[in-house]
C-alpha cells in the first residue's frame, strides 16, 4: 500500500472527470426547469456544488489520507520496535527509513489487524506490517489489492483454523474461500521470525511471498510480475537443481521449500531477506536471481489497477459474517472488537 505520486495523480483527474460529468448533469436538469424563481435558483446552485464538493472528497479520500499520513510524525515506540526487531530496516539509509516508516503507516492504516483471542499489541502490528512492506520495498507502485485484513492467532493453528487439539502446525496461510485474501499468522511465530535473524524463517515475510506468487494469477512459484520472462526457465532450473540438494540432505535451505514450487519460492525468499549473505555464499545463482526478482525495478509492470485508484483497501471479513473464532457470533459482535488500524 504504496504511497505513489502516479497513482495520487491519476485518481485526482478521475474524480476530476467524475464530478464534472455529475455537476454538468445536474446544472443541465436545473436549467431546463422553467418558471423557478431566483431565489430558488441559487439554492439550487449552492445545492449543485456541495454535491460536487462532496463527490470530489469522496473520490479522492484514501489519497488525501496517504498524504497526511506522509506528513504525520512516525510513533516513537513503533521506530523503537523496528530498531530491535527488524534487520532489513536496520539496515537502509535515512531516507529510505522515512519511506519504509510511511509505508508502515499507510499499511495499517488500511488493513485491519485484528486479534483473534489475543491481543493486537503494537509490536504485533508493526511486525505484520514490516512482512509486508519488505519483499516490495523496491516497487513504490505496488498495492496489495487483496488483502484488507490480517488476524492474529495466540498460536500455531490447524488448517481449518482450530487453536485447539490435534494438528496445530500451520503458523500462517493465506485464506480461500470465505477467509479469501484474508492472512492469518500466529503471534508467536511472526514475532519469533523477527527476533531469530539467523534461522532463516520469518512467517510473515513467507506469506507476504505468496501474495506476490499469486498476484499474476495462480500460485505456482512463478512470481512472473516480478521475473522477466527471460528469467523463468533459468528460475526453474535454479528450483529443481536445489530441491535436488535438499533432497540429498546437502542444502542449507529449510527443507519445507522441497515441498512444491509454491513453498519454495516463499522458503527461498525468507532466507534472502533473513540472511542474504549467507545465502549469496551458499548458493550464488539462487540469490542472484532472487535479487534480480525484489530488487529490479519492475515498477512498469504494475498497472494502476482501477479499484486501487478509488478508495478500495482490500478484502475484508464482513462486519454480518460470522466469527472465525467459531464462537457463533456475528464478527462485528465478537472479535472484530479487537481489531486495530492506524
Ligand atoms: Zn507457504
Ligand atoms: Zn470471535
Amino acid at each position: 500500500m504504496h504511497l505513489s505520486e502516479k497513482k495520487a495523480k491519476t485518481n485526482k483527474i478521475i474524480a476530476t472527470l467524475f464530478t464534472s460529468v455529475i455537476g454538468l448533469a445536474y446544472f443541465m436538469i436545473i436549467s431546463g426547469i422553467d418558471n423557478l424563481s431566483d431565489n430558488i435558483v441559487y439554492i439550487l446552485y449552492a445545492g449543485g456544488l456541495l454535491v460536487c464538493y462532496n463527490t470530489y472528497g469522496i473520490f479522492t479520500k484514501k489519497f488525501r489520507e496517504r498524504a497526511i499520513l506522509k506528513a504525520a510524525t512516525f510513533p516513537e515506540k513503533w521506530k523503537k520496535i523496528l530498531e530491535k526487531y527488524v534487520q532489513f530496516y536496520n539496515a537502509l539509509n535515512e531516507e529510505e527509513k522515512r519511506r519504509f516508516e510511511t509505508e508502515i503507516q499507510i499499511f495499517l492504516h488500511e488493513t485491519r489487524v485484528t486479534g483473534i483471542k489475543t491481543e493486537v499489541d503494537d509490536v504485533t502490528m508493526v511486525l505484520a506490517a514490516a512482512s509486508a512492506e519488505i519483499p516490495v520495498f523496491s516497487f513504490p507502485e505496488w498495492e496489495y489489492d487483496n488483502l484488507g485484513e490480517i488476524l492474529i492467532y495466540p498460536n500455531a493453528f490447524t488448517k481449518d483454523f482450530r487453536t485447539e487439539g490435534e494438528g496445530r502446525n500451520v503458523t500462517g496461510m493465506v485464506g480461500t474461500g470465505v477467509m479469501q485474501g484474508v492472512m492469518i499468522l500466529s503471534k508467536p511465530a511472526l514475532i519469533g521470525g523477527f527476533e531469530n535473524s539467523k534461522d532463516k524463517k520469518n512467517v510473515g515475510i513467507h506469506e507476504f511471498v505468496h501474495l506476490l506468487d499469486a498476484a499474476d494469477g495462480k500460485y505456482d512459484g512463478i512470481p512472473e510480475l516480478f521475473m522477466q520472462n527471460q528469467y523463468i526457465a533459468p528460475w526453474l532450473e535454479i528450483m529443481r537443481k536445489e530441491t535436488e540438494r535438499i533432497n540429498k540432505g546437502q542444502s542449507k535451505m529449510n527443507p519445507y521449500g522441497a515441498t512444491n514450487a509454491v513453498e519454495f519460492f516463499a522458503v527461498a525468499s525468507e532466507y534472502f531477506f533473513e540472511h542474504p549473505m549467507a545465502l549469496q555464499k551458499n548458493n550464488p545463482e539462487l540469490y542472484d536471481m532472487l535479487s534480480l526478482v525484489f530488487r529490479q525495478d519492475t515498477k512498469s509492470k504494475f498497472k494502476t489497477a482501477l479499484k486501487s485508484a478509488f478508495n478500495y483497501t482490500g478484502i475484508k471479513i464482513g462486519r454480518n459474517s460470522m466469527c472465525p473464532c467459531n464462537s457463533g457470533k456475528k464478527y462485528k459482535k465478537c472479535c472484530l472488537k479487537n481489531a486495530r488500524t492506524y
